[in-house]
């Protein structure tokens, strides 16, 4: 706690009004919609584009807060307040993150810093769980980490704490400095670095040093050698009394429970700093099966009864619980359902009991909670505390309150589900959550419009972006993509069939569309429906100009040149000609000219694809000059746009990269898978050694397993060659290889090593944990055929938070 003349004496230069300069001060305050009015709340108003915080500064005062920091040139008038007292400053982010650094200076207990492209918030997460035992910890809540969320992170170190773990992250050159000031890391974890230049950096090495400057004064820092930038840049630039731990994947000689490449790196990264700090290996082993797959943030879930939940059942802690507890308050179409906590013990508070329960009746008021479930015995110890709360319960065990509780208990609520780990809550939710049986494949649409945005950024302005959702939009279900596109403004879409744009159109998609296999029969119906077929020969332009002068019915076609993919398509040399017969057919409009790039996704070819770009090139400034008016000209695919954006011309072809898939490792771009492909355990079983399991008696048990029935085969598109251990599915975040063969309807799975599986148990296919790269390259093929494979009948389930 400190008064707000200490932190003003911090704020050296400031303009100064303090009435009460021994106000005290404990929390700071950046957001005016945040729950805790507590009138100990120093509030900074941030200038934001959408709300500037000066406006605020009235309202909270009305509620008594009493102690602001504001911007200098701000129109507000201190005087207008004549109890509060006020600091004003140049830049309030800058007053925020130096007082956060005056607070940091207080404790000199280690901090881990971690920053990096990819994997922050995991790492950071993993490090809590597996450091916990030993440490009391301080770390940043979700993913705080940005020049507001790190100072407000850094605020909650206290004296009792032994250890900080925070991330930082940022978006422009210079803000690393400013964080490395505030966090003053004493341990570093340099996570990796993605090769995309992401906005404000002029390169992959001005971001490396860039991030690096969050190390400048850091005795250890760990990175992983395979990041050989990211290494090179470390040794070349520590200073003599600074250790680079890096770490190579075969240092590990013990097994991790991750098969995919991005959780694997995450683990080995907490494993290389478990070893710094001298865990023995069969310690770190140890801990790392129990890992769990950390949720980037809270789940939203249907619930029995018409309730709606809320899953954050997998740490429990006040800022977490206040994050909880607003996110319930912004839920729009849960206004009318009477709001449920249910709540562990708080294991990782460190001050007196009764002050942390004390803190945790407050928020619950100030968010107008009905009904309170305590687990827990140091709840149970504290109810009379909870005694204002309309309807309270309390369990001493998570077993008790499963006991106890009636399907019919829960009707028309919202229920925030929030429990320390050890409590597993994760068996509450499962109670409470609607059902959704079989196999469904799960698409995250605000996934699809981040991967949307990411390729958007890459193009020059005026470049138009046509989507490519051929095959059910690559497996994930077509009019619902199609809908969103036209809702983000995509330009134009292209389909595989005429008969896949008549579904679109029927599900009111306007966008024009371009049909890429037209076939005679279909021209009447791509009228009628207005679809744009794609011209690649001239026995198909014979046809199709006969048809519209028959009809006298106009089309708008898209002309496709074959620079060298050797699939469809008019040669460059047949350029004159297809222009003179155009010329013939008025009917015809020549709104776009095409080719395909054949090899975009691998440098190798490069030179290959230099020549298909400049045979296109030769293409464009013949039709330019000769066809009536100027079409569309484009070139580049997913891995074009990431590689080759000088070759965007006036419209590029995005595919696999919307739906998740990098199509290149060459550029990744920074993607986010966006399904989920899941199934559910049909029955469990216990073989003994030497029976067998399947069709032909292929799995084998040497010795006594339990068996997982999963309920997707062959027929939903799950290969048969993951058959026999060449695939798994992940249950409880572990993996669960596939024994016997695949059936066509059903999978047998091993789960001897998880525990006790039920049946209706979840398991992941792919996604989560389980990319579907990993899996494409088990049997030999691509990410592409993976997804367009999973079948028509598996249920396609769209969700945003
Ligand atoms: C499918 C397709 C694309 C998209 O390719 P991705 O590799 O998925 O980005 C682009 N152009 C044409 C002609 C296509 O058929």
């Amino acid at each position: 706690m400190y008064t707000f003349q200490e932190l003003a004496h911090v704020l050296a230069g400031a303009a100064v009004q303090m009435p009460q300069p021994l106000w005290p001060v404990d929390t700071l305050l950046t957001d005016s919609r945040s729950l805790s009015y507590s009138p100990r709340a120093l509030f900074f108003a941030l200038p934001g584009t959408h709300h500037d915080g000066h406006a605020f500064v009235e309202e909270l005062y009305a509620k008594g807060v009493r102690c602001f920091v504001i911007q200098a040139e701000a129109a507000l008038r201190p005087e207008a307040y004549p109890e509060a007292n006020f600091c004003q400053v140049p830049r309030v982010v800058e007053a925020l993150q130096q007082l956060a650094a005056f607070h940091r200076r207080g404790f000199d207990y280690p901090v881990v810093g971690i920053t990096g492209s990819n994997g922050k918030t995991i790492v950071k997460e993993w490090l809590t769980q597996l450091l916990s035992p030993e440490y009391r910890i301080v770390s940043s809540p979700k993913s705080y980490n940005s020049q507001i969320g790190v100072p407000l992170a850094v605020w909650h170190m206290a004296a009792d704490h032994q250890l900080g773990i925070f991330e930082a992250g940022i978006s422009q050159p210079r803000e690393m400095e400013r964080l490395a000031q505030v966090l003053h890391p004493t341990l570093g974890i340099f996570t990796n670095i993605g090769s995309a230049h992401d906005e404000g950096f002029a390169s992959r090495q001005e971001k490396i040093a860039e991030k690096w400057k969050l190390f400048a004064d850091c005795p250890v820092v760990i990175c992983a050698r395979q990041h050989e930038a990211v290494y090179a840049y470390l040794m070349a630039h520590r200073s003599p009394d600074q250790h680079i731990v890096a770490w190579h994947p075969d240092d590990f000689s013990f097994p991790f429970p991750f098969a995919d490449e991005a959780s694997l790196e995450n683990a080995r990264h907490c494993a290389a700093m478990l070893r710094w700090l001298r865990y023995d290996d069969e310690a770190i082993a140890q801990r790392l099966q129990h890992l769990l797959h950390v949720p980037m943030r809270l789940e939203f879930k249907e619930g029995i009864n018409r309730c709606s939940l809320i899953d954050d059942s997998y740490n429990n802690d006040l800022v977490g619980l206040r994050i909880a507890l607003e996110f319930m308050r912004q839920q729009k179409n849960a206004v009318n359902l009477s709001r449920t906590v249910i709540l562990s013990d708080i294991l990782q508070t460190h001050s007196p009991e009764e002050e942390s329960y004390g803190a945790v009746v407050d928020l619950l008021h100030q968010a107008k909670i009905a009904r309170f479930i305590g687990i827990g015995t140091a709840l149970l110890h504290h109810q009379q505390l909870f005694a204002s709360i309309p309807q309270t319960h309390f369990f001493a065990t998570t077993e008790q309150f499963l006991d106890a509780y009636k399907n019919s208990d829960f009707q028309d609520a919202i229920i925030l589900v929030k429990g320390a780990r050890a409590f597993r809550f994760e068996r509450i939710v499962q109670r409470l959550q609607l059902q959704a049986h079989g196999t469904r494949l799960e698409i995250n649409l605000d996934a699809l419009v981040h991967n949307l945005n990411m390729y958007r950024h890459q193009l020059r302005p005026g470049v138009k972006m046509m989507v490519m959702v051929k095959a059910l939009a690559y497996g994930s279900g077509s009019a619902e993509i199609a809908s969103l596109l036209q809702y983000h403004g995509v330009d134009y879409l292209g389909v595989a069939y005429a008969d896949e744009g008549v579904a679109l159109r029927e599900q009111g998609i306007r966008l024009p569309i371009m049909v890429m296999n037209p076939s005679a029969s279909t021209f009447e119906k791509m009228a009628l429906f207005q679809l744009e077929p794609e011209v690649y020969s001239f026995g198909q332009l014979k046809e199709l100009s006969a048809y519209a002068q028959a009809t006298q019915q106009p089309f708008r076609i898209h002309l496709k040149i074959d620079t060298g993919m050797r699939r469809l398509g008019f040669e460059p040399t047949e350029v004159p000609a297809l222009l003179q017969q155009l010329a013939q057919v008025p009917q015809l409009t020549v709104a776009s000219v095409f080719s395909h790039l054949a090899g975009a996704d691998e440098s190798q070819h490069d030179t290959f694809t230099q020549n298909q770009m400049s045979y296109f090139a030769d293409v464009v400034s013949l039709m330019e000059k000769a066809l009536p008016k100027r079409p569309l000209f484009h070139l580049l695919n997913s891995a074009g746009i990431a590689r080759f954006p000088e070759a965007q011309w006036d419209m590029v072809r995005l595919g696999i990269g919307l739906y998740g898939t990098a199509p290149s490792t060459e550029a990744s771009l920074i993607l986010q898978p966006i399904g989920v492909l899941k199934t559910t355990v049909s029955q469990v079983k216990t073989i003994q050694p030497g029976e067998t399991v399947g069709y032909g008696r292929r799995g084998k048990a040497d010795q006594k397993k339990r068996i997982a029935t999963l309920a997707i085969g062959y027929a939903d598109g799950y290969s048969r060659a993951f058959s026999n251990g060449v695939g798994w599915v992940l249950i409880r975040g572990q993996k669960a290889p596939v024994i016997g063969n695949v059936c066509m309807d059903m999978t047998m799975v091993d789960v001897t090593s998880i525990g006790e599986v039920q049946e209706g148990e979840e398991a992941i296919v792919f996604g989560e944990g389980l990319a579907v790269e990993t899996l494409a390259h088990q049997i030999h093929t691509i990410p592409y055929e993976l997804l367009t494979r999973v079948s028509e009948r598996v249920k396609r389930v769209f969700y945003s938070a």
